[in-house]
């Protein structure tokens, strides 16, 4: 089978075994696309995967062949995340789902970059669903990364009424606020790109230039003394200084990116401000469910989003993705 493999600074496509069930429990699955995910980014420039690694698991596959108590059975289109938390755990118990170890130790093998794709009965049963007729394969791809943002608005324990800006409005960016507001809050965007303002308008989020602060001033005196939560979905130098300037007093800041250096954030603004500034990263499965619904009941549209490319091209959609030439890459692997 093909695999797009990370090979030295390039992904180069590679003829790899074909993968069987060889006795175990899941299902093999024929991948139809699989969405380029940002941290995949971040895991191949950063050079956090080695060699061969094969990268990601926004996948959209058919089934091919199954040993599985659940009712899932061949032919069946599914989408699946790649973790899923043990549930016992101190940190599952706490809720921090996505730092457990078994969460971490789980994926789908060898990658979403592949023909073909192993599937643990631990997905079957748990992150996994049968795609609907009413939604595309690449509209269906943003499964993992909208329950991504549905984590991270939940985290945030926002109450009726309550104001939030996104800063950063890439692909991620857009879902979160079609999220948030899907959630029923009030939601601004900000960004430095003109088509992403654009973008935000078009869906019905009131988005602003991050250099105009002066049209912030307005929303922040228009808007009782500020924003009540910021979401950081980009992690540039001058998004930390919006934030704080928009924040209102008690407000809370949600990091959702990671920056190029280790940048802190100012103590004393936090203790004076009595600011909350908390992270989310990965999905648990009742997030992954929500999201599903968001995204079949068309709550979160993501239609148009997302650039077509072959396995053979990962590396130019990557190439493309840092450049911002596209808004997100949908990789597109068999009918
Ligand atoms: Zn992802
Ligand atoms: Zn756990």
């Amino acid at each position: 089978m093909k695999t797009a493999q990370v090979e030295r600074n390039k992904i180069v496509t590679k003829e790899a075994d074909n993968i069987k069930l060889d006795g175990r429990k899941g299902a093999i699955v024929k991948v139809l696309g699989c969405g380029l995910c940002g941290s995949d980014i971040v895991k191949f420039r950063e050079k956090i995967v080695k060699d061969g690694a094969v990268l990601g698991h926004e996948i959209v596959a058919k089934i091919v062949s199954i040993d599985s108590e659940t009712s899932f059975k061949i032919g069946d289109k599914i989408v699946t995340s790649h973790h899923i938390p043990c549930g016992e755990c101190n940190y599952c118990k706490h809720g921090n789902v996505s730092m457990c170890e078994h969460f971490k130790k789980t994926n789908i093998f060898p990658g979403g970059f592949s023909e073909y794709v192993y599937v643990s009965e631990e997905h079957l049963k748990n992150v996994a669903y049968i795609v609907p007729e009413n939604i595309t394969d690449e509209e269906i791809s943003f499964y993992e990364p909208l329950g991504c943002c549905v984590r991270a608005i939940k985290r945030c324990n926002l109450i009726e009424g309550d104001k939030v800006l996104v800063i950063g409005l890439g692909t991620i960016g857009l879902i979160m606020s079609e999220g948030i507001k899907a959630f029923g809050y009030k939601v601004y965007g900000c960004d430095l790109l003109k088509e992403r303002i654009e973008w935000a308008n078009k869906l019905g989020i009131e988005s602003y230039n991050s250099l105009n602060l002066n049209d912030f001033d307005k929303i922040i005196q228009e808007k009782s003394g500020g924003i009540d939560a910021v979401f950081m979905t980009s992690g540039a130098d001058k998004a930390l200084d919006v934030a704080l300037k928009v924040v209102r007093k008690g407000g809370k800041i949600l990091v959702f990116s990671s920056t190029p250096q280790n940048t802190g954030y100012p103590n004393n603004e936090i203790y004076y401000k009595e600011l909350t500034v908390m992270g989310s990263y990965s999905p648990s499965p009742k997030d992954l469910k929500d999201s599903f619904e968001l995204l079949t009941t068309g709550k979160v549209n993501v239609k148009g989003l997302s650039t077509h490319y072959s396995l053979e091209n990962v590396q130019q959609a990557i190439d493309d993705t840092i450049s911002n030439k596209i808004m997100k890459a949908y990789i597109k692997i068999s009918e």
